[in-house]
């Protein structure tokens, strides 16, 4: 038996001996799940049989992503070990062996790539490895596909335009990182360091990325569908940077959660505000807009301030339900039809024109409300109610809106005893959202819905509700 072959003997032993481990640790990891053992165990026993888990899933990730990597490679030679194996190509194969999506094989195969090892090329041409640091820490279970996708793609990004060594030395210092501790390293800090090391090294980088993603940003409004219009699209860092500020500004001012209760507080934790942080951002966006066209020095559209126009006939705002529409609001440039609802929100602080035309078509009457509050009468609503009247908004006074009480539809008149700070969340969804609000003499009181308040009383808002607190306590 020749050296080469003793090799491959005892390779092949290893191999069985592991094959059989891993059918005895499937078997034992199937019957733990399905007795539900996990439920029962103690929190000790969970976390120390989850670390092993940790363990065994981040050393199978690594024999995925370099398995990858050898039957890709192995398909290109005359073996075919694709064909041979009655598949298209590579990524079948592995689909079909372990049930994978199409998707995750090729993450795999991109990781694989990332970390090629030291090889010959056809030409005889020496290659050296590709960031062998990391290639160790995922063969030896350190990392698993997440870490070292977290760790390499920063470097991959720069490498064709740095020093080699820089680069090598950067790929030392993460795998360094991969075993300061017993416990594995966090994606998200591999993923930091990677790129903080990477932006370091890659200093005339920054001008390169500044000229691709110039010719790469993008804002796009799609076609509505169910009601709602998608936008896509990429922003340059400083761009999304501004309009995150502007959005957390408005999400957040206090920088604390809204919770507002007028039970006694041992009966519920529900609170106020149950909006996603994406419906947050969606509704903070709306302010800004809203807010937009009265800023100083805006661009104008033929001659007059940028105009949100809504669409409804007279049937329809008789009716106050059905359809109106929006010229151009979404991608299609078109009218696009939208619920009554958004009408009436913008209509409510807004230019009413009511148009009307004979059979023919020709413009018989042309009325023309404006349900603007005056800047003078804005500043005093503002002193009076602070923010939006709605507890636990907290939204600030520059951001909100003025919203009629009583509507003009129901001849409620535009004056201060009229008119109260709402912020664009509350004013939209006034209809449904059952806080009611009216005026006492003058001053805003709300009705919160039962499940905050089952007494439904009225209750003062802004500072009156906090100085009535004060008061009790
Ligand atoms: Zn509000």
């Amino acid at each position: 038996m020749s050296d080469a072959t003793g090799r491959i003997w005892v390779m092949n032993k290893t191999m069985e001996r592991t094959r059989e481990t891993m059918a005895t640790a499937v078997a034992d990891l199937r019957s733990i799940l399905t007795a539900g053992t996990l439920d029962t165990a103690s929190r000790d026993d969970v976390l120390a049989f989850l670390i092993g888990v940790g363990d065994l899933h981040r050393q199978v990730e690594a024999t995925l992503v370099l398995s990858t990597g050898i039957i890709e490679k192995r398909s290109a030679t005359a073996e075919r070990f694709d064909v041979s194996a009655d598949c298209r190509n590579p990524n079948e194969v592995l689909q079909r062996i372990t049930g994978a999506a199409p998707t995750t094989v090729k993450r795999w195969s991109r990781l694989a790539a990332t970390i090629k090892p030291a090889r010959t090329l056809a030409s005889g041409e020496e290659k050296p490895a590709e960031f062998p640091a990391l290639r160790t820490a995922l063969t030896t279970g350190a990392i698993g596909a997440d870490g070292l996708e977290a760790a390499a793609r920063p470097l991959r990004e720069i490498k064709d335009r740095v020093n080699p060594a820089d680069l090598a030395e950067v790929d030392e210092v993460l795998a360094a990182m991969t075993t300061t501790t017993g416990a594995p390293v966090m994606t998200d800090t591999l993923r930091d360091l990677s790129l903080r090391m990477a932006t370091d090294l890659d200093i005339t980088g920054a001008e390169v990325e500044e000229e691709q993603a110039f010719r790469g940003r993008a804002l796009r409004l799609g076609v509505k569908r169910n009601g709602l219009v998608p936008v896509a699209g990429q922003l340059v860092p400083d761009v999304a940077g501004a309009l995150s500020v502007l959005l957390d500004s408005i999400n957040n001012p206090h920088g604390q959660p809204t919770d507002v209760r007028f039970r006694p507080s041992d009966e519920s934790d529900e609170n106020a505000d149950v909006r996603t942080m994406a419906q947050r951002n969606h509704d903070a966006l709306g302010t800004i807009l809203a807010a937009v066209p009265n800023a100083p020095d805006m661009p104008t559209n033929g001659g007059g301030a940028p105009v949100l126009v809504i669409h409804a006939t007279e049937d329809t705002v008789h009716a106050g339900e059905g359809w109106a529409t929006i010229p151009g609001a979404d991608g299609t440039g078109t009218d696009v039809p939208v619920p009554f609802a958004a009408a009436k929100h913008v209509g409510c602080c807004g230019t009413i024109q009511r148009l009307t035309t004979s059979a023919t078509g020709r413009i018989v009457k042309l009325t023309i409300d404006k349900r603007f509050f005056s800047p003078d009468q804005r500043r005093a609503i503002i002193a009076r109610d602070r923010s939006c009247v709605i507890p636990g908004c907290h939204t600030p006074a520059r951001w909100c809106e003025i919203h009629h009480v009583t509507a003009w539809s129901n001849g409620g008149k535009t004056t201060t005893d009229n008119g109260v700070l709402i912020c664009w969340h509350h004013h939209r969804s006034i209809d449904h959202m059952n806080w009611d609000i009216h005026m006492n003499n003058g001053v805003p009181e709300v009705r919160p819905p039962d499940w905050v308040d089952p007494t439904q009383a009225w209750h003062p808002t802004g500072p009156r509700a906090v100085a009535r607190t004060r008061r009790k306590t």
